[in-house]
């Protein structure tokens, strides 16, 4: 491999490299980090630097960085079967994971289709339910609800489903027309005058009930991020919402696509997110953790109601036409395989839970700070939103970018983080120790003292 000088690898970044949401002007000649190298709850710049990775790999990242037994069976695949195709043809590793991913997801999901991205295992998700309403006899149910603050992803079928304004709006157009519920963000709530979630008997819920009985007979489904919407500002839902949706789901026979890519595999306590309210949703996608953060891998689960709905002849025409040249890749499915038996060789969702207690005594501390407005978490994720104000709860301006200072600050302490706007957002790898989260809670807490 040929090792390049940390000042070249800037300058071919600079001059050749388009960052994903990123302002490029920001970005070329700034003195950026270039990584090389991981190591457990590490990731290791080309100068030896290390910083903890407080977002795990863009919220991926569930075993540690370079686990010896996820590496192990990534080679061990390499040197069997790279590639093939789900077209006319299966793999062993694409079989043998659709037959553990349906027995650990929440009961009544049946059937796999893979992907490679969590946009895309949305956007599936949503064909999918438009084309069985199609074929169900159900021809005017083509319209979908979505969320205030909701992210699925930027194609362009997840962005239409989508609620945050400053990503998607320029490409307002090209989107296809939903309807908008609001979604439970407790902290600002804007349908109780109280702005109480514990007292106003979900409100926000009511409005979507509402909603549905309005619009039932246009509604293929529902486009839901359960329990937390990251992208939003790690807004966690209050307890009872998603059941509660689910519910008003089967009342209006509209399919609730579940999208499970960030809050799946482990990340809020629980393998999914739904099974905390004991829901199944018709529709759940999944990708980021799926392969531990290893490589791009997607799935897009479903029940056998809706699988039997593509069946017939097919002169039909009622097949699902959609895939992908990845789709499936023994690779990608060789590491999500490591990555499960990891789950059960260190009994990992039982190990959580002292740390998800440690990180929310340390959030809990942080309210004490003058400009930490709300502390949010849910299992592993944690969100602490910082507001000039916290008597009126007046957010810091945009162009403040308070949240990024806070960020770069903690860089100087050896921790790499990314906010979402005034959110500073704690997505570490599952595998984090105590100590390591020790090390993370003090870094964020002292950075968000000298900055704000
Ligand atoms: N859905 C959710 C809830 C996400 O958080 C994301 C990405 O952050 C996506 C979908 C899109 O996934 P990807 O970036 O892999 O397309």
């Amino acid at each position: 491999m040929v090792e390049l000088d940390t000042e070249t690898l800037r300058r071919y970044d600079s001059e050749y490299l388009w960052h994903p949401f990123t302002q490029m002007s920001e970005w070329e000649g700034v003195e950026n980090i270039i990584i090389t190298r991981g190591e457990g709850s590490y990731i290791i710049d080309t100068d030896g630097n290390r910083y903890l990775d407080g977002v795990g790999a863009i919220w991926t990242n569930v075993h540690g960085h370079c686990r010896a037994e996820i590496n192990e069976a990534v080679k061990q695949q390499v040197d069997r079967l790279e590639h093939s195709t789900l077209l006319g043809l299966s793999n062993d590793r694409a079989a043998l994971l659709a037959k553990r991913l349906i027995d650990i997801a929440p009961p009544g999901l049946a059937k796999v289709f893979y992907s490679d991205n969590g946009s895309t295992a949305v956007e599936i998700g949503v064909k999918m339910a438009f084309q069985y309403q199609q074929q169900t006899g159900n021809k005017q149910k083509t319209k979908f609800i979505r969320f205030d603050n909701a992210y699925h992803g930027d194609t362009v079928g997840s962005m239409s489903v989508g609620g945050i304004a400053i990503y998607h709006e320029v490409y307002a157009p090209l989107l296809f027309p939903t309807i908008k519920a609001p979604s439970p963000y407790c902290y600002r709530c804007t349908l109780s005058p109280e702005g109480d979630c514990n007292s106003c008997g979900l409100l926000c819920l009511k409005e979507l009930e509402r909603l549905m009985e309005q619009h039932a007979h246009e509604l293929a489904g529902l486009v839901i991020e359960p329990s937390v919407q990251g992208a939003g500002g790690m807004i966690v839902q209050p307890p009872g919402f998603v059941k509660g949706v689910r519910e008003l789901c089967d009342r209006f026979n509209v399919l609730m696509i579940a999208d499970e890519v960030a809050v799946g595999f482990g990340r809020t306590g629980a393998m999914f997110a739904c099974g905390k309210e004991g829901v199944t949703p018709d529709i759940m996608a999944l990708s980021k953790g799926i392969s531990a953060g290893y490589l791009p891998l997607a799935a897009t689960l479903t029940t056998k109601k809706i699988y039997d709905a593509f069946w017939g002849d097919y002169a039909e025409l009622k097949t699902f036409f959609h895939g992908h040249t990845f789709t499936g890749n023994p690779i990608a499915c060789a590491a999500a395989l490591a990555s499960l038996d990891l789950f059960e060789k260190d009994r990992l969702l039982e190990s959580l839970q002292p740390k998800i207690d440690y990180l929310n005594r340390r959030l809990q501390g942080l309210l004490d700070l003058p400009h930490v407005g709300d502390v949010r978490q849910e299992g592993m994720i944690g969100g602490i939103e910082l507001v000039v104000e916290k008597d009126t709860r007046k957010p810091y301006h945009w162009e403040e970018r308070v949240g990024v200072r806070v960020c770069l600050e903690a860089r100087k302490r050896g921790l790499f983080l990314r906010p979402l706007g005034n959110i500073i957002v704690i997505f570490p790898p599952l595998s984090i120790s105590l100590g390591e989260l020790a090390l993370l809670m003090d870094g964020i807490e002292a950075s968000i003292t000298a900055v704000t």
